[in-house]
């Protein structure tokens, strides 16, 4: 048996956004840049595109670069979890003192990890707010449109359809870049 055969191998759908930039250079390239270190976490199988969206909640500020990426990982959620927060602050995340759902150089969310529902202290899965934006649901949609929300039992491509086409979900929110 090889060592690929022994190791636990889980699917993990990572939410990518940023409206800032920082020393990797524009939002766009950041988030870019943070596509790549994601495989610092296992083996990427699947990345969105990039999208540019209206801003969410608190609105003036600039537009944010969201994308999704899928991941092939021999870790658990909360040491997962763990590994994106390490990664925000290398790319210079500060999180005292900022505004709650303000601009950002880098947000990563464990959005799915297989159907797995999980309530800890200080992680949720599927992330609360993943059926509600449009701005993760249309990336997410694009790589796995079949894949099965655990709590909803609907498909992301689904959840994506039927989500209302006002404010910050109006389909003109969310224009896919590249
Ligand atoms: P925020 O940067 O506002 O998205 O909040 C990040 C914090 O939310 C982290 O420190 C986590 O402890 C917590 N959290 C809970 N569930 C999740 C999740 N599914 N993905 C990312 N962060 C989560």
């Amino acid at each position: 048996m090889t060592a690929e055969t022994t190791i636990a191998r889980h699917r993990a759908l990572v939410g990518l956004g940023g409206n800032l930039a920082s020393s990797f250079g524009t939002p766009q390239e950041t988030v870019a840049a943070a596509m790549h270190a994601l495989k610092e976490v296992g083996r990427v199988t699947a990345q969105s595109s990039l999208y540019e969206t209206a801003p969410v909640d608190y609105a003036v500020q600039p537009p944010f670069i969201n994308a999704v990426v899928c991941v092939e990982t021999a870790l658990e959620p909360q040491s997962l979890l763990d590994a994106l927060l390490a990664i925000e602050r290398r790319f210079g995340r500060e999180r005292a003192g900022s505004i709650p759902k303000g601009p950002r150089v880098l947000d990563l969310d464990l959005l799915l990890f297989d159907d797995q529902i999980i309530r800890s202290n200080g992680l949720t899965v599927p992330h609360p707010e993943l059926a509600r934006r449009r701005f993760v649901l249309a990336p997410l949609a694009e790589i796995a449109p079949a894949l099965r929300h655990p709590l909803l039992g609907k498909t992301m491509a689904e959840l994506l359809e039927a989500l209302p086409d006002e404010g910050a979900n109006r389909r003109g929110a969310v224009r896919r870049l590249s």
